[in-house]
């Protein structure tokens, strides 16, 4: 893990708050860069690898003087120098990131801007259908324009707000009705100068309420029409949402007595069981989202807090504003089902950081992609390292080559017909993604999102039926051999939503699903029987569950909560229905997992008798028990997995790769050659592969990301699937290595008569050093490098223990191209 730093104020409750977080996962206290010495333009010394938050400056007054000139720090206004002097400021923070070696920043500073320009904010939200209220278009030069513009608009309230600046200071609510006007603010009029008050007043007198707005009106005002909010028990409500890495995790109500519920104006905390009670499912689940997509619209802020004000019917959601740092709720603890329930909104954002840092993840879908940190193994860390040497045996899970984080958009971008013209259309593995979940798992950094409502699942199967065509146009006549719909979890889909999406693959795609094996993956809470049966009824053959661990607590640990209860019923109705095959999901090195917990899980896996097990070492390291120290976890994984893996081969399993065991002569499961046949991947989290260029949409890691990029597939034209649009073009030593790295991670190994016909050379050619590494290792088995030159027959194979390390040895056979490719990744 890099070193942190958090450009803010020392002292400030949001840095201690920010460090006590880091303290309770294990990090180490961010260093912190004053605010006042940044805008003072001191240099911003950094240690390279650093992870650089922005915080506010808080309500510090000597960083207030250098943001808006001398003065009062009680005094509204200086918004537009705050503005400047504050972009200035982060600008420099870019720059002192970008000249450090391996600094990364964890904010967008242009986004920061927008969140601190409330016209900007607001047309940004507009702009991507955010609902907002309406506003008056600028500028307003001061009182008698507003007045003029209201009439036109025959708007009797509007709410006036600063252009700049957070909370409430300086924002007037204003009603003119009959000749009258009234306002409420807690700006203060004293001596012709604008304080801000802790007491919210009210302006009868048109004189002094002129006075204000001209005096705002120097620092550019935003207008909106006023949006009557929902009131519970006489008090007026609105939400403020934080949402992290694109999840709403935390929601505090706020309450008012005025229209101005800032906790600071004397607005106090409400009771968010009554405003989901009065919401319902439905309607809370639509407050989250508009809260999601207005995170979304800011996707390179790691967290933001979104102003969200309900109807008073109940129904209509607003905007009010995205703060760029409205994550300051002391005590408040993450949403149930958010991934966050028993941590604050620092915890979050620190666990946010470390899933994203961390040196790689697992991965359950076949088709996209799990972020992979390859790293020149070698020789061990250092050249020349003795066998003996220890390497970490999970660096990253390799089980697509080159990984997503290598592609680049293609410029110009190829027609599919043109990447598919000389590629063989039969033989082809069919791949449909489905990137949603009904809750993002702790230790998930695949490309899904949770929550989904209805019209968006319904725009996304349009969307594919639109690739589906396009896909179909340019490959003539495709034929698949084999398909998998995986995600995500594609039984996020109702059972109408499942039919839709088997029609449109097979009437549009010409996919005959009945005749190939086909896999679906689920999950416990989706494994419905109505969902199942249309899998069952449209060809699936092998149905696999995630399920992690049968106990409920380690579940938990994972971040996955569910109930044993639920994992029996969604096995044994998978069992009733009658798939041809079951693969079973496990994960260990769960914080709390013991030899006896393990064995259980395997246990009660194995009384089902799946026709498949995937055991996955878990990836993101808790930062209690034994994960505190990296090595220990490395040895606790690798304990757990001999352990399982010797457990299965006693219970009569194969092992087909380090993660996968299967009963022998189990039917239903693909059997597709990865290294040699061709992918059409359907969704925009799918890839695909032809010998030359693997091709996708967009990827990203961050939630936020993986949801703007999802918006963006649903509203391509229909033309736009004509076209591949960021991929890699594999040359023939990429190939080559695809085919080494595919092949030798698989138990079965790599056939090397195979390798030299389908290449004309011999593997050794390209590849000595590094095979004799892994054979220095003991990672080779006995003498096959020794037969493979004398003969260039037979198989390579990894040992027991090389298999072990398959995700060490995978990242260590990638390409400098392919490592300098990920290493350049802007991380999203
Ligand atoms: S179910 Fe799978 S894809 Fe969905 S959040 Fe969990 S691990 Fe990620």
């Amino acid at each position: 893990m890099s070193v942190l730093a958090v450009v803010g104020t020392p002292g400030d409750r949001r840095v201690t708050m920010f460090a006590d977080a880091c303290a309770r996962y294990g990090v180490r206290e961010p260093a912190v860069v004053p605010w006042t010495s940044v805008l003072r333009g001191e240099e911003i010394r950094l240690e390279p690898g650093t992870l650089v938050r922005i915080d506010s400056p808080g309500e510090d007054a000597e960083a207030d003087g250098l943001l808006r000139g001398p003065g009062e720090p009680s005094r509204v206004g200086g918004g537009a120098r705050w503005h400047a002097a504050f972009t200035a400021g982060t600008a420099r923070v870019r720059e002192a990131v970008d000249r450090t070696p391996g600094a990364v920043l964890l904010a967008d500073v242009g986004e920061i801007a927008v969140m601190f320009d409330k016209r900007l904010c607001h047309a940004r939200l507009s702009t991507a259908g955010v609902p907002v209220p309406p506003a008056l278009p600028g500028p307003i030069g001061g009182y008698a324009e507003l007045r003029r513009r209201m009439d036109e608009a025959r708007w009797g309230r509007v709410f006036v707000k600063p252009a700049h600046g957070s909370s409430a200071s300086g924002v007037i609510a204003l009603h003119s009705r009959g000749g009258r006007v009234k306002a409420v603010t807690s700006a203060d009029l004293v001596s012709g100068r604008l304080y801000n008050s802790l007491r919210v007043r009210s302006y009868e007198n048109e004189s002094d309420l002129a006075a204000i707005v001209d005096l705002l009106a120097v620092d550019g005002l935003h207008v909106e029409r006023w949006f009557p909010k929902a009131s519970l028990d006489g008090h007026v409500i609105d939400l403020r949402v934080v949402v992290v890495d694109g999840t709403p995790t935390h929601a505090v109500v706020r309450v008012g007595r005025s229209p101005m519920t800032n906790l600071h104006l004397g607005g106090s905390r409400g009771d968010l069981g009554e405003v989901r009670a009065e919401l319902g499912p439905e309607g809370w689940a639509r407050a989250l989202d508009v809260c999601a997509r207005a995170a979304a619209c800011f996707p390179g802020s790691l967290a933001v807090g979104v102003d969200l004000m309900i109807g008073v019917d109940w129904r209509s959601l607003a905007v009010a504003e995205v703060n760029a740092f409205g994550d300051l709720l002391p005590r408040l603890e993450g949403l149930p089902g958010s991934g966050a329930e028993g941590v604050d909104t620092y915890g979050a954002q620190v666990r946010a950081i470390l899933a994203r840092h961390a040196p790689a993840e697992i991965g359950n879908a076949r088709g996209e992609g799990a972020i992979v940190a390859g790293g020149p193994v070698g020789r061990g860390e250092e050249e020349g390292a003795s066998p003996s040497v220890s390497v970490s045996p999970y660096q990253g899970y390799v089980y697509a080559y080159p990984h997503k984080t290598s592609y680049r958009p293609l410029d110009p971008r190829p027609s599919l017909r043109e990447v598919w013209a000389r590629e063989p259309h039969t033989n082809l593995f069919l791949y449909l993604h489905i990137p949603f979940c009904e809750m993002r798992c702790g230790f998930c950094n695949l490309f899904t999102r949770t929550g989904a409502p209805e019209e968006l699942v319904a725009a996304y199967l349009d969307a594919l039926e639109h690739q589906a065509r396009a896909v179909r146009d340019a490959l003539d006549d495709p034929g698949f051999v084999t398909a998998a719909i995986g995600g995500g979890t594609p039984t996020y889909l109702s059972a109408a939503e499942l039919t839709r999406m088997f029609d449109l693959t097979e009437r549009i795609m010409g996919a005959d699903l009945r005749a190939v094996p086909l896999s679906v993956e689920t999950s416990p809470a989706t494994a419905t029987t109505d969902r199942l049966a249309v899998l069952a009824e449209r060809g699936t053959t092998r149905i696999s569950i995630g399920v992690q661990s049968f106990i409920d607590a380690e579940a938990r640990a994972a971040v996955r909560p569910q109930r044993r209860e639920e994992v029996e019923a969604a096995l044994g109705a998978i069992r009733e229905v009658g798939f041809e095959a079951l693969n079973i999901d496990l994960i260990y090195g769960i914080d709390g997992q013991t030899e006896t917990s393990w064995r259980y899980s395997l246990d009660a896996a194995l009384a089902w008798k799946p026709e498949e097990i995937y055991l996955y070492p878990l990836y993101v390291r808790p930062l209690t028990g034994l994960g505190r120290r990296a090595h220990d976890w490395d040895d606790h994984r690798l304990a757990l997995y001999r352990q399982g893996r010797d457990h299965l081969l006693a219970a009569g399993y194969e092992q087909v790769s380090m993660r996968m065991f299967r009963l022998p002569g189990s039917v239903g499961v693909a059997e597709y050659r990865c290294q040699s046949d061709g992918m059409v991947g359907l969704g925009c989290g799918a890839r695909s592969y032809t010998s030359r260029l693997h091709y996708s949409y967009e990827y990203a890691v961050g939630a936020g990301q993986v949801r703007a990029i999802i918006d963006d597939y649903v509203r391509l034209a229909p033309e736009e699937f004509d076209v591949a649009n960021v991929g890699f073009r594999l040359g023939e030593d990429e190939r080559r290595r695809r085919h080494l790295i595919q092949s030798l991670l698989q138990a079965e190994g790599l056939d090397l008569t195979s390798y030299r016909e389908r290449f004309g050379v011999e593997v050794m050619a390209g590849f000595r050093e590094e095979l004799e590494r892994l054979a220095e290792r003991g990672w080779l088995e006995g003498d096959a490098l020794a037969a493979e030159e004398a003969a260039g027959a037979g198989w390579l194979r990894l040992t027991p223990e090389g298999l072990a390390h398959s995700d060490a040895i995978g990242p260590a056979l990638f390409s400098g191209r392919v490592r300098e490719l990920m290493a350049g990744y802007e991380e999203r």
